[in-house]
């Protein structure tokens, strides 16, 4: 890639996180939610759909509910990321288990690193995150531009 083709997506100061865990780790990120709670009701949040209502009902912070993972949330998610209405990641994917929607989860992952948004895949990660002071700034994410890499590809169709 040249680096002539990338632009900036700027990010507010209120952040739009998107939260997601597998069943096995749902319990720790409920947790990591709870002691985070004041901070996280800062930002907006969303999530994959038993994660959020878990969210929901357990810690009382509101989050948006795209589907439930294995039934197409995280390709939401990504493409919500992908539109540049996501702009930060926190996702405890199981190490341990494989998932039925495990070409989901790499997707998402790799969306996620496409758009230059910060992801926490485990809870130190999580914290060291969530305490930067970029939390509290604007922010400028580099990614890709579309326009300007056609018009490369563009220009050299017109050369020949
Ligand atoms: P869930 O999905 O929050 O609906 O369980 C998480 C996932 O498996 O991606």
């Amino acid at each position: 890639m040249r680096k002539e083709d990338y632009t900036t997506i700027k990010m507010k100061k209120q952040k739009r996180i998107a939260l997601v865990a597998h069943d096995n780790r749902k319990k720790d990120l409920i947790n990591w939610v709870k002691e985070n709670k004041d901070k996280l009701g800062e930002h907006f949040l969303c999530g994959t759909g038993t994660t959020a209502t878990l969210i929901w009902e357990i810690v009382k912070l509101p989050v948006h509910a795209y589907k439930s993972g294995p039934l197409g949330g995280d390709q939401q998610i990504g493409a919500r990321i992908a539109e540049g209405d996501i702009d930060f990641l926190v996702f405890f994917w199981d190490p341990l288990e494989a998932q039925p929607h495990d070409p989901d989860v790499k997707a998402l992952l790799r969306i996620a690193v496409l758009y230059d948004i910060p992801v926490a895949n485990n809870q130190s990660t999580a914290d060291f995150l969530l305490t930067s002071p970029l939390m509290d700034e604007e922010y400028e994410r580099k990614v890709i531009s579309f326009s300007k890499r056609m018009n490369r590809i563009a220009g050299e169709f017109n050369k020949e």
